[in-house]
């Protein structure tokens, strides 16, 4: 197994995805690709943005994301959780990972210029604003926007926007009428201590409504490699930068997509994760973690082989088991707890 470096690759994708003098980044223009006509059940704004519904009608009795951003942004925004189930979101333009079930088609998400439109934190949080005005009175909360969400592509290329979006919302005074949801891949190393000051970094700690949401790209070493193509290495550097987030002060929390072609010793390699999960992260780290299932969108069909198709078998009977090693880790109450209840440290 060899792979590329992806901490290497994210720097030499960044001066493709940031312009600093104007505080812009790059966003994924979604016209015109795959990822489009996957959009059709959604809300598309301007070709660019979209909302994402996080719990659909037909995934109501699975709760795949544990509830979450919805139950922390309506504590902290004091509306109902149904309210917060929908996101409106950008798609950072470029990605240093390569995974095979990306729904994002490879030319929205590699520094394509042809794709992609710099826009500043000002006018992504002006767009929301604009969207949100339409819908907020609707009896359909799926239509009432109070999440803003960066996502990718991968945010942390270029995590000035996460700054320069705080920075947005305080000079508008609206930092106790959104909730912010920002997602990591987890392999830019060090990439937020490096382009982002200390003070800067208070000031995204001390903003309240902010949530990180990172997201594991396998559980060993074999399906990091196997799902990326990034040298097996890096799948240890994860663990680095999810503690060091949480170190931070940031409210972290985390996703895993538990596929793999291989069904051998699941149990085991699993419980494995599960216990570096704890060791290294924080106790509990797997209680504030979701193992929602990967869908087949239009890119990812496109990648499909046997062998991928194994791996979306698979993912099942891992998240079954995911579920059983939970229980004889957790007691009965922390188990029903909402991750946002739980420590983050
Ligand atoms: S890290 Fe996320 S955006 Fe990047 S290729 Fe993987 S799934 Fe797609």
């Amino acid at each position: 197994m060899k792979g590329y470096d992806p901490i290497k690759l994210a720097e030499k994708l960044r001066p493709k995805m940031i312009d600093p003098e104007n505080k812009k980044v790059l966003l994924a223009i979604l016209a015109g690709t795959g990822q489009e006509k996957d959009l059709s059940k959604e809300r598309f704004f301007e070709n660019i943005f979209r909302s994402k519904i996080y719990t659909k009608p037909e995934d109501r009795e699975f709760d795949y994301f544990r509830g979450e951003p919805a139950a922390v942004a309506a504590l902290e925004l004091g509306v109902s959780p149904e309210e917060c189930n929908a996101a409106f979101l950008g798609q950072i333009n470029g990605c240093n990972l390569n995974c095979w079930y990306c729904y994002v088609d490879r030319i929205a998400n590699s520094a394509n210029h042809k794709y992609g439109k710099f826009f500043s934190a000002e006018e992504y949080l002006n767009q929301f604003l604009a969207e949100r005005r339409k819908f907020q009175s609707s009896a359909n909360p799926d239509l009432k926007l109070n999440i803003l969400r960066i996502s990718g592509g991968e945010v942390f290329i270029v995590p000035e926007i996460i700054f320069w979006m705080v920075e947005a919302i305080e000079k508008a005074r609206l930092e106790n009428d959104l909730y912010v949801w920002v997602d990591s891949n987890l392999a830019t190393g060090n990439s937020y201590w490096n382009h982002l000051s200390a003070e800067q970094r208070a000031r995204i700690e001390h903003f309240r409504n902010l949530g990180v949401c990172v997201c594991y790209k396998g559980f060993d070493r074999e399906t990091f490699y196997e799902n990326t193509g990034a040298a097996p290495e890096f799948f240890d550097e994860q663990f680095r930068m999810h503690r060091r987030l949480v170190e931070e002060g940031l409210d972290v929390y985390s996703y895993l997509y538990p596929v793999t072609s291989s069904a051998k010793n699941l149990r085991g390699r699993l419980s494995l994760f599960m216990d570096r999960l704890r060791e290294e992260v924080s106790e509990f780290a797997p209680l504030r973690m979701a193992t929602p299932p990967i869908k087949v969108y239009g890119p990812t069909e496109k990648r499909l082989t046997p062998a991928r198709k194994k791996a979306l078998e698979n993912q099942l009977e891992a998240m079954k088991i995911w579920k059983e090693e939970l229980q004889k880790r957790y007691t009965r109450e922390q188990l029903h707890m909402k991750p946002h209840d739980l420590p983050s440290r």
